[in-house]
């Protein structure tokens, strides 16, 4: 038996909707500008180029319901995704095949430290510490494919304090989820575990302390989440 010299970090788990039984997630990625609207507000051009992709930390996705406001900056951004839960992978999954190695779908953000992600760019730098930082990816329970399915389409509706901010479809994509399993898995081995954030639809902004997010995905219900 492996003897740690250190207490081994904890596994970092999902609740998995309607079950006892958690999901542990092995890595997160998370791809960018996924919605033509969304590509066109941040000042690009939303052809179909080819897709890009950032990871966060598993110990990133929170499950407490709260967002708490991050230090170090003064512009925190909501977007709104889809998350999707493999339960099986490999290297070269073919597209007509990628659905396949699915486990399931859950309401996530990736909340952004816009500000600092804004500064990493312009220097060419890696997107880290716009992104990866304590508790910026809330997301809900996993709902199995045996429970609801594939989601290639559905509306997309975030709200901040009643407001609507943004809305979409699932069917807006321009990388669809069994492409960005494909495309990933050229680059990476996939794994069980691995988790995808499938992009924003346009309308991300910011928030401040105090504020409530409510998100919701048709297919996955709705979370309310406030800005703590
Ligand atoms: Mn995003």
């Amino acid at each position: 038996m492996t003897k740690l010299a250190i207490q081994a970090p904890p596994v970092v788990t999902l609740p998995i909707a309607s079950s006892e039984e958690m999901f542990p997630v092995r890595r997160v990625y998370c791809i960018g500008r996924n919605y033509a609207a969304h590509a066109l507000e941040m000042g690009h051009d939303p052809d179909r180029e080819p897709p890009f992709f950032f990871q966060k930390n598993p110990n990133n996705l929170d499950t407490t319901g709260e967002f708490p406001y991050p230090p170090k900056t003064s512009d925190v951004h909501y977007e709104i995704e889809m998350a999707v839960a493999l339960k099986t992978g490999g290297h070269n999954i073919a597209v007509a095949d990628a659905l396949n190695h699915v486990f399931g779908y859950a309401l996530s953000l990736d909340m952004t430290r816009r500000d600092l992600q804004g500064e990493q760019k312009k220097a060419g730098r890696p997107w880290e510490i716009g992104k990866a930082f304590e508790r910026s990816a809330p997301i809900g329970p996993i709902h199995t494919v045996e429970s609801v399915g594939h989601l290639d389409s559905g509306r997309v509706e975030l709200k901040v304090n009643d407001e609507v901010k943004q809305e979409g479809d699932l069917n807006q994509m321009i990388w669809k989820v069994p492409e960005m399993i494909s495309y990933l898995s050229d680059y990476f081995e996939m794994a069980a575990g691995d988790v995808i954030l499938s992009g924003t639809p346009s309308g991300v902004g910011p928030i401040v302390k105090g504020d409530v997010m409510q998100v919701s995905v048709e297919g996955l219900g709705s979370m309310r989440i406030p800005v703590v």
